[in-house]
């Protein structure tokens, strides 16, 4: 089944713990200048502390940290399509 609550998702490192909404302060590097984004919603599973992030908010951050979006005059730039497959980043398994 691939029918997941929205709100809460079992863990998928551990498979014991559950996956929570949490904010937390995400870091980054933008070239060589960390950049940190404070109250950034992330998924940290309550057993062994994973965290996933969220990929419209990957997006958005994306989206905010490329200096070219927003200077685009004419061809529209569009950030990556949502992270819904993401090819060798997971092992498949039945
Ligand atoms: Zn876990």
């Amino acid at each position: 089944m691939t029918d997941e609550p929205q709100d809460l998702f079992q863990c998928t490192e551990c498979q014991a713990g559950v996956m929570h909404m949490r904010h937390i302060t995400y870091f980054t590097w933008l070239d060589e200048e960390l950049v940190t984004v404070p109250n950034f919603p992330a998924w940290v599973c309550d057993v062994c502390g994973r965290r996933e992030y969220d990929a419209r908010a990957i997006s958005w951050l994306v989206t905010i940290l490329n200096p070219e979006t927003g200077k685009a005059s004419g061809s529209k730039r569009r950030v990556r399509p949502p992270l819904e497959k993401r090819d060798g980043a997971r092992p498949i398994r039945d």
